[in-house]
């Protein structure tokens, strides 16, 4: 039974009040592990940790701070199939996917972020005659960084990272449904030579632990990734303490695809922004918005294409689809494929749950699944089942595609399969949402901002973004006369 231990002044550390919860393997049904269950007292603790260690921190240059996190990004790498395959193991996600996709993207994380610490500038105004102003960027201090289950390690590290790279001390709550690999990297980072209290990492539930890091007044920014009821509680919470806020939140994604397409590219690549990750990416596009004349031709070979997705377990190199994270998880899916159907639905493909012969037959599989014939206003089209469902809806004008990829309360990232070049630049800042894809999906450069508009969240991560969010700017004007 793998004991996992919070990460605390630099130890390795139990919860206070000797709480654990169960942790379950998606792909078996089984408990293979114990989290720490902690409270608001290992919160204190570790607040007290990174405050201690932030003087010294802050003061540290760039470009040894960068070094640092540089070792962690190489450690990482050395340490690339035993974080993948925890990964898998916790989260049901194909190994294969773990090992191209996750592992090395924490890596690159702690890399970009470390190589851009020394770069980070800042900038001078000069009134000639009359005054300079030069803007000095403090680190905000000790800061919050709470993420969830679907990219574990991808997404914990996305926060840290840049909160690191700028001199900030952090306390980090991993997802309590996938914390393995938040605790491998705990003592990668001891082996990094991290120094103790500049990183803590307390594992436990939103509510057991979370809720105490956003209400910790010694905690002064908060870097939240998650469901958009969750980052609603939180902003309410954290925003009358006046703490900055950064939250990425849910996605309701549309994919609009043309008659003037590269059909097989279009295809190819919408199964894939359907249900990788069995469709637990908050950047699938679970909307199909499709051109009448393309219409059938593009469902036939979407559902052809479909049937090559191999359900399975998640260690197998075969496998395209793993389990779903949890049982819990599994339901909701469910009773969204049952809502699907009272609201005159057709289904074209899947909608069961799925069984895995062997080890895997108690697992959480879900046939990824098809419907066509929905509204675009029914509950199925508007709200966010994060799993392997999509609708296929046919539209005649790019005017109708258009109105119907905004109507919904987010507005995350949006996907356009066109050869007109002036179609898709017109269309895609008409779209409301941080991140358009033309002709691909999923194509990250971690230069670029990243986030969402309207319920899919508040700020920007990424590249520059990130670094400004976890500084407090400062402006001195020192007169010239
Ligand atoms: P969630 O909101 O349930 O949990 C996210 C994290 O918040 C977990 O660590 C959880 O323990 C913590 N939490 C819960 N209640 C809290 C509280 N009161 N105080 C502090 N922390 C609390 O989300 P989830 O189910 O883990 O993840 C799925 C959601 O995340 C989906 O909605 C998905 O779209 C979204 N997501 C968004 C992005 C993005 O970049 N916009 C990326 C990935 C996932």
């Amino acid at each position: 039974m793998l004991v996992l231990l919070n990460y605390l002044n630099g130890r390795l550390a139990p919860p206070l009040a000797g709480r654990y919860l169960d942790n379950i393997d998606p792909a078996t049904g089984r408990v293979y592990g114990q989290i720490p269950d902690s409270g608001p007292e290992d919160i204190a603790a570790a607040v007290a940790a990174a405050e201690a260690a932030l003087p010294a921190w802050a003061a540290r240059p760039a470009e040894e701070r960068g070094r640092l996190l540089e070792k962690i990004a190489d450690l990482i790498d050395q340490n690339l199939e035993a974080l993948a395959l925890a990964e898998c193991r916790d989260n049901g996600k194909p190994l294969a996917l773990a090992r191209s996709m996750d592992i090395p993207r924490a890596a690159s994380n702690f890399r970009f972020f470390g190589t851009a610490a020394p770069h980070f500038a800042t900038e001078a105004h000069v009134q000639p005659g009359l005054a300079l102003n030069y803007t000095v960027r403090h680190p905000v201090g000790v800061v919050g960084c709470i993420s969830p289950w679907n990219l574990p390690l991808y997404l914990f590290t996305w926060k840290i990272a840049p909160a690191l790279a700028v001199g900030c001390c952090v306390v980090a709550k991993p997802s309590e449904v996938t914390p393995a690999t938040a605790f491998l990297l705990s003592a990668l980072c001891i082996e990094a030579g991290l120094p103790p209290g500049v990183l803590n990492i307390v594992h436990g539930t939103g509510p057991g632990c979370g809720q105490a890091l956003v209400e910790h007044p010694a905690v002064k920014a908060i870097s939240f990734t998650g469901g958009t009821a969750t980052g609603r509680h939180l902003a309410a919470t954290a925003a009358p303490l006046f703490k900055k806020l950064s939250l990425e939140l849910g996605g309701k994604n549309p994919n609009i695809v043309f008659a003037d397409c590269d059909l097989a590219a279009a295809v190819a690549t919408s199964i894939r922004s359907s249900f990788a990750n069995q469709g637990q990416i908050c950047l699938c596009g679970s909307r199909l918005f499709i051109e009448r004349p393309i219409y059938e031709a593009f469902k036939v070979e979407f559902l052809r294409q479909l049937k090559d997705q191999t359900i399975g377990d998640p260690l197998l190199p075969e496998t395209k689809q793993g389990a779903l994270v949890s049982e819990a998880h599994l339901h909701k899916v469910l009773a969204y494929i049952e809502l699907a159907h009272k609201e005159g639905g057709t289904l074209l493909a899947g909608g069961h749950r799925a069984t895995v012969p062997g080890r895997c037959a108690e697992g959480f599989f879900l046939e990824p699944t098809v419907f066509e014939n929905l509204p675009p206003d029914c509950r199925t089209n508007q709200e966010e089942i994060f799993g392997p469902v999509v609708t296929l809806t046919p539209f005649d004008t790019e005017a109708e595609a258009l109105a119907m990829a905004n109507a919904t309360d987010y507005g995350l990232s949006a996907t356009v399969w066109t050869r007109d070049l002036a179609r898709a630049h017109r269309l895609a800042p008409a779209l409301h949402c941080g991140v358009v894809w033309v002709n691909t999906w999923l194509h990250r450069d971690l230069r670029t901002p990243f986030g969402g508009m309207k319920n899919s969240g508040v700020g920007r991560e990424g590249g520059l973004e990130a670094l400004r969010f976890f500084t407090e700017a400062q402006n001195i004007c020192i007169s010239l006369i």
